[in-house]
């Protein structure tokens, strides 16, 4: 093959590939049809790498031999579809940097929960005194720390977007934390589609690898049943079934693996709610396959500090209590969040739809929340969904208009709870940038 490697996407994950394939001795051309990041820019240049941006040179770019392209450049993008067309294999940042790497590989995904648990299971690494990196979505992208700093374990987060360029990459430990309907536009609102690309994570699976997979979601559960995969199985459940790696008995997580059990109470977890026993328990049996002693698992579990705009906790203002999870952008973490809340709920909620269904949504509204306040450009389907159940429903288009009729509308003892269940590019830039003016909203009151 020539060594002439081509990426498209100059963000994390295509900077971080032309650094590796630069040290790796390839020919590298980095190309993006917007403006380059400035400190990407830099990068590239400190690494004399040749670039170009808001742009694509046809030929340059159709001489490679392979292609790189970054998760955030859809399939049916023209260059892709060129090079495709000119069988040039086109891969993801995982991919190639899964071919420098001799580390043991964690990899997580899932609808929602990839983060959250990529992180604990990264700090119950640390905390056990293992060299660990944490990779993929998260954090600096797995080909840039390859080479600059392989470790001996990565704890690596995948979307299905990462997933979809892999072919050979092999994880050691795969966690599939759910399957619920995300990113649908990406694959052709064909939910099979979508549920096969998260499904990637096995396809490499060897008898020795070990697959960690949500036992109580029926998408998994049918998906799986057609499949039969060589590796090891283990199941986590949110019922009392033994048959499952993981599982909860009287208000305790058991996690049942290689014949010596590991109890937690759940209420010593550190995450709350029964979104995050998932995740818990996701992680503890990555934990233990790996010998990590219960000790030190069960202390890494009842201090991890959690992950910004993620059900955190923001402030208690005379009794009201906030809390930002902006990350919550569809219908399905928004459902755990009010799940694990108490009544008397000021729900700030919406954004950019994504062509969501709330009927799921509406019997913990109907028991929880006094309150709506729609966050959004177009807060019609919000109206529409809920109108009938709760009588106080508000516009606002701004963090701090949002913020201040919650705390106008609540009393001690309530709780405020920004969780959209839509994206934030309406109004914010993102959801961190919404989730940091809620938060400077609330300090201000
Ligand atoms: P991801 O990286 O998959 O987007 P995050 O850990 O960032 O997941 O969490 C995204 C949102 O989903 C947050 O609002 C969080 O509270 C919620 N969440 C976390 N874990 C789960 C889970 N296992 N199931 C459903 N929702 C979850």
């Amino acid at each position: 093959m020539s060594k002439r490697l081509v990426i498209l996407g100059a963000g994390e994950s295509g900077t971080g590939s032309a650094v590796l394939a630069k040290k790796q001795g390839y020919d590298v051309f980095v190309s993006d049809n917007g403006v380059i990041r400035e400190n990407y820019v830099q990068l590239l240049e400190e690494w004399g790498i040749a670039y170009e941006q808001e742009g694509h040179s046809e030929g340059a770019i159709l001489e490679a031999g392979e292609v790189i392209k970054s998760p955030g450049i859809p399939d049916q993008a023209e260059m892709v579809a060129k090079a495709r067309g000119k069988n040039i294999p086109v891969i993801s940042e995982i991919e190639f940097a899964g071919r420098y790497t001799r580390s043991f590989k964690i990899c997580i995904t899932g609808s929602n929960g990839k983060t959250t648990t990529t992180k604990l299971v990264h700090q119950i690494l640390k905390d056990a005194g293992l060299d660990a990196g944490l990779a993929g979505n998260v954090g600096n992208s797995l080909a840039y720390q390859v080479a600059m700093e392989d470790h001996d374990y990565f704890v690596i987060e995948l979307s299905s977007f990462q997933l979809d360029g892999i072919y050979h990459f092999k994880p050691d430990i795969a966690v599939l934390l759910n399957i619920t309907p995300d990113h649908l536009d990406r694959y052709g609102h064909q939910m099979e589609q979508y549920v096969a690309s998260k499904f990637r994570i096995t396809s490499n699976l060897a008898a020795s690898d070990l697959f960690i997979y949500n036992a109580d979601d029926p998408v998994i559960g049918r998906h799986l049943g057609r499949l039969s995969l060589p590796a090891r199985l283990a199941g986590f459940t949110l019922g009392n079934d033994r048959r499952q790696a993981g599982w909860i008995e009287n208000e305790t997580m058991l996690i049942q693996y290689k014949n010596n059990p590991f109890t937690m109470s759940i209420h010593d977890l550190a995450l709350k709610g029964k979104h995050n026993a998932y995740n818990s328990m996701a992680a503890s049996i990555a934990a233990r396959a790996l010998d990590i002693r219960k000790e030190s698992i069960r202390k890494s579990l009842a201090h991890f500090k959690g992950v910004e705009h993620r059900l955190e906790h923001v402030l208690k203002i005379h009794g009201i209590h906030f809390i930002n999870d902006s990350k919550a952008t569809n219908v399905n973490s928004t459902w755990y969040a009010l799940e694990s809340m108490p009544d008397n709920l000021i729900w700030i909620a919406g954004g950019q739809d994504k062509g969501n269904d709330y009927s799921g949504l509406r019997d913990l509204v109907r028991d929880k929340v006094k309150a709506i306040i729609c966050l959004g450009v177009d807060n019609n389907k919000i109206h529409h969904a809920f109108s009938d159940l709760v009588d106080t429903i508000v516009d606002t288009t701004t963090a701090q208009e949002a913020v201040q009729t919650a705390y106008y509308l609540s009393k001690k003892g309530d709780t405020v709870l920004l969780s959209p269940a839509c994206a934030s590019f309406d109004l914010f830039e993102n959801y961190e940038d919404r989730g940091n003016q809620f938060k400077k909203a609330v300090r201000k009151l």
